[in-house]
């Protein structure tokens, strides 16, 4: 049972790649502190206006929800068609070894991104010091997931033996019509403890073409089964609960530069706080983050600064009350 070595693999196993019908995923923990109210602070509202219009299935509407502090507020309903218009999507597996970077992805390991092209899939066996892995055959050729049912049978928690040292990928086609729904509070509402990310059905955030930032990619549950599962270029793969999802900020998505020179904005997280690249105009990364990956400015009010791509996260937890994400056919 490689894929449940641990408990969070097994639940991120199944957020992330699981066929499992997640299809109301909401974010009703119930598990934090009661909210406090900042009063020395500037609270910046969520502006709707940022998100891309090509990415929403329909216009930004108020609605009041229960956010998972049990608490209610007004939140924006954001309902997205999932589909980035600002980059290409995919590719994800190389299809022969002798493929270059452009037939293929990215991985991460150790906290660095590698390009999946033909050479990587060759040399898997030696870069993970495990003879088992072998992605392709005598011809060069890449063992790849090219039907709906074979990539449900390899991303599942059991793996079927058949797609054991396969490259895993789905197809966007595979769910199409997928419709996201993300309630986000319009003004962040702090929590007196902040909240994990981890957990079933837990989304980070939103990227301004309307797809989701999730948790990290249970990377070890995957290479557990001899499989690998890339992302794309952005940092976004498919599965057929979620559709297109992402698991790194590579700077591809839509960004909104800041005046200041401050590192510019990607997106909010799922408390309605800003989410920003991690590195400023001058490369530099902020040296006050708190363990949320956060911090505090008179501008942007609090806000986080996502990790590095090679990190398989964006932030490490929530500071304000979330609100909720639903997945729709
Ligand atoms: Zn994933
Ligand atoms: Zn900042």
């Amino acid at each position: 049972m490689l894929f449940n070595k641990n408990g969070k693999n097994a639940a991120l196993t199944v957020v992330c790649l699981g066929i499992v019908s997640l299809l109301s995923l909401g974010c009703n923990k119930g598990d934090e502190s009661t909210t406090v109210t900042p009063t020395d602070e500037v609270v910046v509202e969520v502006d709707p206006g940022l998100f891309i219009q090509a990415g929403l299935a329909e216009p930004i509407t108020k609605i009041t929800k229960t956010l998972s502090d049990g608490t209610s507020a007004v939140c924006y309903k954001i309902v997205t068609n999932n589909t980035p218009t600002e980059h290409s999507v995919g590719p994800w597996c190389p299809t022969n070894i002798t493929d270059n970077a452009s037939k293929g992805g990215i991985w991460f390991e150790g906290g660095k991104v590698y390009d999946v092209d033909g050479a990587f899939v060759k040399n898997l066996a030696t870069f993970y010091n495990d003879a088992v892995w072998k992605l392709y055959n005598a011809d060069g050729s890449i063992k790849v997931t090219n039907t709906k049912a074979a990539c449900e049978a390899a991303a599942r928690p059991n793996v079927d033996a058949a797609y054991n040292n396969y490259c895993v990928e789905c197809q966007p086609s595979y769910v199409s019509g997928l419709k996201k729904t993300f309630y986000i509070p319009v003004k962040p509402v702090k929590l007196s403890k902040s909240a994990s990310i981890q957990g079933m059905g837990t989304v980070v955030g939103i990227a301004f073409n309307g797809v989701n930032f999730d948790p990290p990619a249970p990377t070890s549950a995957i290479l557990g089964a001899h499989t690998l599962a890339p992302m794309d270029d952005a940092g976004g793969h498919v599965n057929t609960a979620t559709g297109y999802h992402y698991h790194a900020a590579t700077g591809l998505t839509k960004k909104v530069a800041q005046s200041d020179g401050h590192a510019a904005m990607i997106g909010y997280a799922m408390d309605g706080y800003g989410l920003y690249e991690r590195l400023d105009a001058s490369g530099n990364e902020p040296t006050d983050l708190d363990a949320n990956r956060g911090h505090y400015d008179k501008t942007r009010g609090y806000h986080y600064h996502v990790a590095s791509a090679g990190s398989n996260s964006f932030i490490s937890s929530f500071r304000g009350a979330q609100g909720s994400f639903s997945v729709s056919f």
